[in-house]
């Protein structure tokens, strides 16, 4: 049984392509959906659910866009002089479509602090932006029966395409943590999935201290389950760890992936 018909490709020789923005679409207060086209996706080696893709944003807002042409494409961006250097930040690809050369961007808007997410909250149709595909790193054992998908908000466009991706008699237990209902989105549920939306507020509890109490309290057996856990930094190590040292689960059964760190809050 295939669990998705995902193949895992790192692509270590991409390069960046140039895209438009196409319209954006506000996904709940906190989210928005960039569709952006690209007159070279077929040279995006889509591979799955969690597909990374590299996001080349202009430094400023208004400043012209120079994107690196080598596929030694880091190097010549750190080489590049601070006033035209790109903003360059990591995201997946909630879906793609060949046919009309569209690609889309989930963006989690958590201020203006952050230049990918101040861009997103201002994109206009016409906007230009690099894109570079990175591959996906989702890849459970061909035995895999049951799957444990964990993360927040910046998961939700992974967690949403696996959901979408996932074979029917595939189980799968999915945990989200977010701050309260603001932040949920409708998801495909496939016939054997359970979805459990966990809300931080109105405890402000720390990250990921929600999702993993509602782990300690589930039946999760490691036998045939490949987990899969992304969020902010904390979120995915304490759950990776708990799998390992508490629910016997062998490292090569757990993918995680800190998408974010939380700033330590140091105390005056
Ligand atoms: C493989 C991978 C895939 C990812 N996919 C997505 C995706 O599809 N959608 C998505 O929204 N994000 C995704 N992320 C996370 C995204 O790359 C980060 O949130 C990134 O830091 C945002 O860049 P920025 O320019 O907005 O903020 P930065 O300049 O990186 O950070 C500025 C400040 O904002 C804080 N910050 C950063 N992100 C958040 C956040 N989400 N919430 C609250 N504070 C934050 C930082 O701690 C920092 O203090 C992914 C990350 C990885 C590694």
């Amino acid at each position: 049984m295939t669990v998705t018909t995902a193949r895992r490709a790192i692509v270590r020789d991409s390069l960046a392509m140039p895209a438009v923005v196409v319209s954006t679409t506000q996904l709940n207060p906190h989210m928005v959906r960039v569709r952006l086209h690209c007159d070279e996706i077929e040279k995006f080696d889509y591979a799955g659910p969690d597909h990374l893709v590299r996001v080349f944003l202009p430094p400023r807002p208004g400043a012209e866009l120079h994107l690196p042409i080598g596929a030694r494409w880091w190097p010549e961006v750190c080489a590049m002089p601070e006033a035209v250097r790109p903003v360059v930040r990591n995201y997946t690809v909630r879906a793609i479509d060949r046919i009309t050369g569209e690609l889309d961007i989930d963006f989690v808007l958590h201020g203006d602090e952050g230049p990918a997410s101040s861009w997103a909250r201002r994109a206009v149709p016409g906007d230009k932006i690099g894109i570079l595909s990175d591959g996906a790193r989702f890849e459970p054992p061909a035995t895999t029966r049951r799957l444990l998908l964990v993360g927040d908000e910046t998961a939700l466009p992974a967690i949403s395409a696996t959901l979408e991706q996932l074979h029917p008699e595939i189980e799968a237990l999915v945990l989200l943590e977010v701050d309260d209902v603001d932040w949920e989105l409708e998801l495909f549920c496939p016939p054997n999935a359970e979805i459990r939306w966990l809300h931080r507020a109105p405890t402000a509890a720390p990250r990921g201290l929600r999702v993993l109490n509602e782990l300690r309290s589930a039946t999760v057996q490691p036998q045939d389950c490949y987990a899969w856990v992304a969020g902010e930094s904390s979120l995915a190590t304490s759950v990776r760890r708990h799998l390992v040292n508490e629910r016997g689960f062998g490292k090569d059964q757990v993918y995680f992936c800190g998408y974010w760190r939380q700033p330590e809050i140091t105390p005056r």
